[in-house]
């Protein structure tokens, strides 16, 4: 007996017909100007003959009747329209048969007839009467991920080509064809065992960063540069040091599901990881598992820690490292990322910049206060709470209610934040709110007004990070955010 342990039959030794044995090879067709048949005329067939023209079949459809996008295809001829019901001799010269009838005593006409001369058949939703069957498709062709739960749990395969998605960049597609592009005159370029090394780097590296983020030219330029390098030390049998780059990225407010899907994909990629103190560990949990993490989070105004920073990304970089620089929210907003892409341009290291949820935005999402309302607000300014740290315009501009002001770093400075406002003509009805950990389990989210958003801030002992938003937005909460509030709550938010 084998063990029941996984991986076992599928091991370097050999295949055994066991319980982890195949129902299906997966294989791609080629049906590029060839004759596919569908049978049926509804929407089912539509979604099958819109996947067959994309690989550039000659689709016949077969049906008495024909939904409203497929007489449109068939109107431009982009489909043959044979009106009848199906019978053998549709099947012509075919090169594979679908039927998507909904009529299970046609279907099965239709899969005998293909069987009996040997042309493969996909009877949707009916494995038994199929030879092939369509798998969940992740499509950035050229590149093409196909999959199958073998008839099992459609469900589930869904749900595999979801994450695979989310995993995947979107212009994966061009990076291959750009790849492609490449071949030969890498081939002519490297030795056969340098080649190997070199086109590895290129997927994982900087030229592939910029295909991916639709600079070609740019990503000729560096594929220029490590051709050369490669050139220069295939001798040596490394084939050439990977040119690092740097991956300035914004975690967002905190909960790990408001990552962007290129964040994401550039965390699952990234050699180290430099993370700031308002990166939670839910983010970073979601990075590649052997990444090192480095904590070079600062109190705010340490300047040897941002030169400490640079020092690093600059030295990681040029080691060939992939560096991801994460930090909480957006990196350009309050987060030096200005200073950092600076540094980068300077020391000529490749950077990707991703942009993130900032927390103003992830605590206006989470109290369900609208930033901007048609009735309540035409504009929205985001401040540095720390009122000492540069030029501030006139005050009396965020005294009015009918424009809102998100200060950042807010919680030292309330008392101070309310007495300019009000000096500025604010009213002491004026509406504000505090948000603190917004989107995090520990989130706190204060309603009250000038009069006495500070006392109420005192009393919960509100603590850091947490974001102050004033203005007649700030007194806006929808049935449904009241709801579940609890008496003590709600009489505060009403007060
Ligand atoms: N780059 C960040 C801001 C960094 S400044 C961004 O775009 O969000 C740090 C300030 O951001 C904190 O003092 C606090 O005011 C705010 N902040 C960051 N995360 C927060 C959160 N989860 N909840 C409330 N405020 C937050």
């Amino acid at each position: 007996m084998w063990p029941a342990s996984e991986g076992t039959a599928r091991g370097v030794g050999g295949v055994s017909a066991t319980a982890d044995a195949m129902d299906y090879l997966p294989i791609f067709l080629r049906v590029q100007s060839r004759p596919v048949l569908v049978v049926g005329g509804g929407q089912v067939a539509l979604r099958k003959v819109t996947w067959l023209l994309k690989a550039g079949a000659r689709v016949t459809v077969v049906a008495p009747a024909l939904h409203a996008g497929l007489a449109a295809l068939a109107s431009r001829g982009e489909v043959r329209h044979v009106c009848a019901l199906f019978s053998e001799a549709h099947l012509g010269d075919a090169v594979a048969v679908i039927a998507a009838t909904g009529d299970s005593d046609i279907n099965a006409g239709v899969s005998q007839a293909a069987r009996t001369r040997r042309i493969p058949v996909n009877v949707v939703d009916d494995p038994a009467l199929s030879t092939f069957i369509f798998p969940a498709i992740i499509d950035r062709a050229p590149i093409l991920v196909a999959v199958s739960s073998s008839g099992h749990a459609p469900v589930l395969a869904r749900w595999v080509r979801e994450q695979i998605e989310a995993l995947l960049p979107a212009r994966l597609g061009a990076l291959a064809r750009f790849m492609g592009a490449q071949r030969s005159a890498v081939q002519r370029a490297l030795g056969v065992l340098a080649r190997r090394a070199f086109w590895e780097r290129i997927v994982t590296g900087a030229v592939a960063s910029r295909v991916l983020r639709g600079d070609e030219a740019g990503a000729e330029r560096a594929l220029g540069r490590e051709l050369r390098t490669s050139q220069l030390t295939q001798s040596d049998g490394t084939g050439g040091a990977r040119l690092g780059e740097v991956y300035l990225i914004g975690a967002g407010p905190g909960d790990p599901d408001l990552l962007t899907l290129r964040a994401l994909q550039l965390l699952q990629q990234a050699d180290v990881i430099l993370y700031d103190r308002l990166v939670s560990a839910t983010v970073l949990e979601r990075a590649r598992r052997d990444a090192e993490r480095v904590f070079v989070g600062k109190e705010s105004g340490e300047s040897a820690q941002q030169a400490r920073i640079h020092e690093l990304m600059v030295r990681l970089a040029r080691e060939g490292k992939r560096v991801a620089r994460l930090k909480g929210g957006d990196p350009f907003v309050f987060g030096r990322g200005g200073e950092e892409i600076e540094v980068l341009a300077a020391n000529d290291i490749p950077c990707s910049i991703v942009p993130g949820v900032t927390a103003a935005l992830g605590a206006a999402a989470s109290a369900a206060v609208p930033l901007t309302h048609r009735r309540l607000a035409q504009s929205v300014t985001f401040v540095n709470g720390h009122l000492g740290e540069g030029a501030l315009p006139d005050w009396r501009f965020f005294a009015n209610p009918q424009h809102t002001v998100v200060f950042y770093m807010a919680v030292g400075q309330l008392a101070e934040i309310v007495a300019r406002l009000r000096a500025a003509g604010a009213a002491p009805a004026h509406p504000a709110a505090l948000v603190s950990h917004a989107t995090l389990p520990q989130q706190l989210i204060l309603r009250g007004s000038l009069s006495n958003i500070a006392a109420l801030a005192a009393e919960r002992q509100v603590e850091p990070p947490a974001l102050l938003i004033v203005g007649a937005v700030a007194a806006f909460a929808n049935a449904q955010d009241i709801a579940p509030l609890s008496g003590q709550a709600l009489s505060q938010a009403i007060a």
